[in-house]
């Protein structure tokens, strides 16, 4: 258990973070890592990290809190981040804001729904994010790799290239999403061309220390780590009030029940959370459950709530 900056006033995370880790430690049930990407498949349910970044970016972490994994749908929230900042409302036409109730890769609710996707956060939304982002910029990743780079003071956090080929060739899925979606005009990237901005997007390689130094502007009220503005305080809002209804799919509510945070998973097991104005976490353990959120992750993070009383509610 240590901590990258040194230390100022209270609170101290550390006690809190070290009873958390022994606790899941003693805990046999970590459910399963991802197959439906290979490579993912390969990484061991037992590895837990976790940390928490202030807002002047002390971090305190435990366990494999500075070992990268892959960030997968974490970096959802950067990418809407970017976008509302160039592009603010516009977007909403595109991609609603409701939980879909239904699977991250779910194809149902897009016909019934003419091609919009429910949200920014289930692959249909994010996949028409990431075309936004691509318009607006010409260079979607590279975008979001610049800014996360930045905001983590990580300038080494990269893709991995082979989780995103293994992504790829098992990319049926998410072709079909963007193939639909293009039938109904709301995607403009060549499809070839988006899927694979999509796919190197969530191959993102990022610590817990990265991802929660990274997410910082959520507790900011949308300040940079250098002071700039990303967003406006009520876009920080916002974004931080899309994670809580959407942020874990069709296991929002009961995210929001146990952990009471706005929050973010992926399938390679990371999530982060937010208590705006005091913190943002990140947490991660490969094995997930069936909705795709990682089991230790939701767990450390219930604990933490509950151990500290920070919450939104
Ligand atoms: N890359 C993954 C996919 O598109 C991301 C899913 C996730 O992390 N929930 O299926």
């Amino acid at each position: 258990m240590s901590r990258l900056a040194p230390h100022r006033s209270a609170p101290d995370f550390r006690p809190v973070l070290d009873r958390i880790a022994a606790e899941i430690d003693a805990t046999p049930e970590r459910g399963r890592p991802a197959d439906y990407i290979p490579l993912l498949a390969e990484a061991d349910p037992r590895r837990f990290g976790m940390a928490v970044a202030e807002p002047d970016g002390t971090v305190y972490g435990v366990g494999d809190w500075r070992r990268p994994f892959s960030a997968q749908s974490i970096t959802k929230v950067f990418t809407l981040a970017l976008v509302l900042s160039m592009d603010g409302e516009r977007l909403w036409r595109r991609v609603g804001r409701e939980p879909s109730g239904n699977p991250f890769n779910s194809l149902v609710q897009l016909e019934y729904e003419n091609g919009v996707p429910r949200n920014p956060f289930i692959n249909a939304g994010a996949l028409v994010v990431t075309d936004r982002l691509q318009e607006l910029t010409g260079d979607a990743v590279g975008r979001l790799r610049e800014f996360m780079r930045a905001e983590s003071g990580n300038a080494g956090l990269d893709f991995d290239p082979k989780v995103a080929a293994s992504e790829t060739a098992h990319g049926d899925r998410n072709a079909a999403l963007a193939h639909f979606m293009a039938s109904y005009g709301n995607i403009t990237t060549p499809i070839p061309q988006l899927l694979d901005a999509y796919f190197r997007q969530c191959s993102i390689e990022a610590s817990c220390a990265d991802l929660a130094l990274a997410a910082g502007f959520l507790a900011r009220h949308g300040t940079r780590a250098d002071g700039s503005a990303l967003l406006s305080r009520s876009q920080a809002k916002q974004v931080n009030a899309v994670m809580l209804t959407c942020g874990t799919y069709d296991a929002a509510g009961d995210f929001a029940y146990r952990v009471g945070l706005p929050g973010k998973s992926g399938v390679g097991g990371g999530i982060i959370a937010v208590v705006p104005g005091h913190c943002t976490l990140c947490v991660w353990s490969p094995g997930l459950d069936r909705r795709g959120n990682s089991v230790a992750g939701v767990t450390a993070l219930d604990r933490f709530t509950t151990l500290t009383g920070l919450s939104v509610f």
